[in-house]
């Protein structure tokens, strides 16, 4: 399934590369799914809690303010894959190490804004290999290079998982 039930759409897209414009490090490392604060966000299949806590990055548009984001390990038939979800006040049943359902409420969405307007989403990432992700993620990256990371929707399709 989807990790939120609605989307305004308003948010960022895969790869969009905001560089230079209000921070350096510009390529953007999921989908956002733009909805209000308090709404649950969801599990997208059956997962291993890998991280739960708060990340740098994930508490407002700034790298240094911390967040509530969420890591799980996935596996669909033969694939394997991490998500991330950020930007969310996490649901006090997630604990590291902990197996998940698909469906199950990961948290809700956080309050996040930037400059004080109001900006509430879900970041939404996928790496798509068995490698372990890069451990110092806060959504974006400098390089103009992809390594796993891959563009959710798609993917999510691709491995009929939605
Ligand atoms: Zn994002």
């Amino acid at each position: 399934m989807l990790p939120v039930l609605e989307d305004n759409n308003l948010y960022r897209k895969f790869w969009v590369n905001k560089r230079g414009i209000a921070y350096p490090e510009g390529y953007h490392l999921g989908k956002d799914f733009g909805l209000d604060i308090g709404k649950n966000v969801y599990s997208v299949w059956n997962g291993i809690i890998i991280e739960a806590g708060l990340h740098e990055g994930y508490g407002s548009l700034n790298p240094s303010t911390k967040g509530g984001c969420i890591w799980i390990k996935y596996q669909k038939d033969d694939k394997i894959f991490y998500a991330n979800y950020g930007h969310i006040n996490i649901d006090k049943n997630i604990i590291i190490g902990k197996e998940i359902k698909e469906g199950e409420i990961l948290g809700i969405i956080a309050h996040f804004t930037n400059h004080g307007v109001y900006l509430s989403h879900l970041h939404f990432g996928i790496w798509d290999s068995k490698e372990k992700y890069p451990s110092n993620h806060w959504g974006y990256q400098k390089e103009n290079d992809k390594k796993h990371w891959v563009d959710p929707i798609p993917f999510l399709k691709q491995y009929k998982i939605i």
